[in-house]
């Protein structure tokens, strides 16, 4: 559910029923499959979703670069595709700039001539005499760098003149492909926390593909998970880490634990043990009915381990299990990763490192947190009511 579409802004991009395939008749590969999507002015709005999805056919077709089989897309008020009607507008005639993966800067001419000729090609001439360039460059911080040529520039460097490229025309829609991949670990982190200000203080409106969950949930206004060329989930980035719609974004939002649930006796069994104190009726409505064909997912957290009987005053939301035992700890610089297992199952945990004193082999119980449980039908994937 999109809780913030009360309050957020008119869309100032909308998709209606976007398809597009590749390939020859009776051999296509769908890759669009009717799209919907709205982006309110001045959101940043994150689409993830694994390799191969069709993020990128839909960015493309966003700036021009596809032509979609059929559908409609509106962009400042203007239509700039409409199938039924014959509509295509070039991209050089769509309000829209684009980072592109790879940075698409041209080798031969120098940072500053790469950063005009998107205002040179559009006949902004007031803006290139007014020091456009100049002021763009300065706000990616590389005002420094404008009479180098790419090729001078470290990938870092060449992103953010890229972003400079696009940001300069004053576009009513900002593209991002995946600009951040190319960079190291540490570098892309940095890059990401510059783009979250820079959005703040420009206030331009964004649509920034990925397939880094992490990415997405900290840069996002608001995320869209794809699947196989559909849009699977819009909403808050958090809402939807914690709140999937469907097993499927549960899955890709980084749910490991994955637990079935058996009905017995009027209460719930894990892995063979009764859930002591859950009650079947604790469960609700068709949760508990359907129990049998239910999978439960738990996020591995911290909370959600201890050694046995030192749990005493946790809420009574949480249901133990005993006889854990941790089979591996995976070191981490600000987090470890800790494999518990009972009977057959195999449990993953997310633990501060130093946090708890743990070793492998050790006895623990292992606590659900009921309220923060998920429970989806075997049959769909989709949340149960
Ligand atoms: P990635 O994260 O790997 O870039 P993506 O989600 O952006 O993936 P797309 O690049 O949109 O995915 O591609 C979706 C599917 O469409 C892929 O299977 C790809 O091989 C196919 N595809 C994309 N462009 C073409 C094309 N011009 N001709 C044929 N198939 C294409």
């Amino acid at each position: 559910k999109d809780t913030a579409r009360s309050t957020r802004a008119p869309a100032l991009v909308s998709v209606h029923g976007l398809t597009k395939s590749f390939g020859r008749p009776g051999n296509e590969i769908h890759v669009l499959r009717n799209v919907d999507l709205e982006v309110a002015d001045g959101e940043l709005l994150v689409l993830l979703g694994p390799s191969g999805c069709g993020k990128t056919t839909l960015l493309r077709s966003l700036v021009g670069l596809e032509r979609p089989d059929s559908g409609r897309i509106h962009i400042g008020g203007s239509c700039v595709l409409d199938t039924a009607r014959g509509v295509f507008v070039q991209p050089n005639r769509r309000d829209v700039g684009m980072v592109f993966q790879n940075y698409a800067l041209w080798p031969h001419m120098k940072v500053r001539k790469n950063v005009a000729y998107p205002l040179q090609s559009r006949g902004h001439s007031a803006a290139l005499k007014g020091g456009r360039v100049e002021e763009v460059l300065d706000i990616v911080q590389c005002g420094h760098l404008a009479d180098r040529y790419p090729p001078e520039l470290s990938g870092g460097q060449q992103q953010r003149v890229s972003l400079a490229r696009a940001l300069a025309p004053r576009p009513t829609l900002l593209l991002l492909d995946e600009p951040l991949s190319n960079l190291d670990a540490l570098l892309r982190v940095e890059l990401r926390a510059q783009l979250r200000l820079l959005h703040r203080e420009l206030g331009f409106t964004a649509v920034h593909v990925t397939h880094d969950q992490e990415e997405a949930i900290a840069l996002g206004t608001r995320v869209a998970v794809m699947n196989a060329g559909r849009i699977e989930q819009v909403g808050d980035p958090i809402e939807v880490y914690r709140a999937p719609a469907t097993e499927y974004v549960a899955d890709f939002l980084g749910a490991r634990n994955r637990l079935e649930l058996r009905a017995e006796d009027g209460g719930v069994a894990l892995a063979g043990q009764r859930l002591p104190g859950l009650a079947r009726d604790d469960l609700r409505g068709s949760f508990a009915l359907r129990l049998r064909d239910e999978h439960l997912l738990v996020r591995p957290t911290a909370d959600d381990i201890s050694s046995p009987a030192s749990h005493a005053t946790t809420a009574t939301a949480t249901a133990w299990l005993a006889d854990g035992r941790i089979v591996e700890l995976l070191p981490g610089i600000e987090t470890s990763e800790c494999v518990v297992e009972i009977g057959d199952l195999r449990l993953f945990a997310r633990i501060p490192t130093g946090a708890m004193d743990l070793r492998p082999g050790q006895s623990v119980e292992v606590g659900f947190p009921i309220d923060k449980a998920r429970c989806y039908s075997q049959d769909h994937g989709r949340l149960v009511p």
